[in-house]
């Protein structure tokens, strides 16, 4: 008989991003972590690109989006997030302030999640283009769940232009 405590495999989008020290060892140590998770294996990765940071004046960030394949529910994930955020000495900031890394949930599977320590599509994604760049790069005819448009669609429809983003050269 199934066991109805065993889950399927679901496929997950994950952004990265780093504005403190050394910004592309910091990507690269975040996605070693998630490699070794036995419940998520990475699929795809998008370019590293440069991104002008979204709030108080601070650092360029780096920024990347990773397809993965995961077991986890959304709420063991983001636990699995934190805990590895917490490895690399990220300090609780400002919101929007500068990190070492930071780990969101952009979407999971088809989901539709809001509570008060997740909401997934991540809220700000649709208008975050260091975010939907790299989205699109790797998954641009995708419907996010609760959208209409494809990923690359609502990046061309996005019209804050003090956003830049340019591609990095560095491969994770
Ligand atoms: P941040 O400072 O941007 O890393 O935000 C962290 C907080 O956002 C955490 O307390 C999370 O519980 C919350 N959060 C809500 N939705 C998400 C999501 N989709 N991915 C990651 N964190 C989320």
């Amino acid at each position: 008989m199934r066991n109805p405590r065993k889950r399927g495999w679901r496929p997950v989008y994950l952004s990265l991003g780093s504005n403190l020290g050394r910004r592309s060892f910091h990507l690269q140590k975040a996605k070693d972590w998630l490699s070794e998770h036995p419940q998520i294996k990475i699929r795809k990765e998008s370019s590293v690109y440069e991104t002008s940071p979204v709030g108080p004046p601070q650092k360029p960030f780096l920024n990347s989006v990773l397809s993965i394949q995961t077991s986890l529910s959304p709420s063991e994930l983001l636990a699995y997030l934190q805990w590895v955020e917490s490895k690399m000495k990220r300090k609780k900031s400002a919101r929007w302030g500068p990190r070492v890394i930071d780990l969101d949930i952009i979407l999971y599977g088809n989901v539709k999640i809001q509570t008060s320590s997740l909401t997934i599509p991540h809220p700000e994604f649709h208008k975050r283009r260091f975010v939907l760049a790299p989205l699109s790069e790797i998954e641009h005819g995708l419907k996010p769940a609760g959208f209409r448009k494809t990923v690359a669609r609502i990046l061309s429809e996005l019209t804050d232009s003090t956003q830049r983003v340019t591609l990095f050269p560095l491969r994770l």
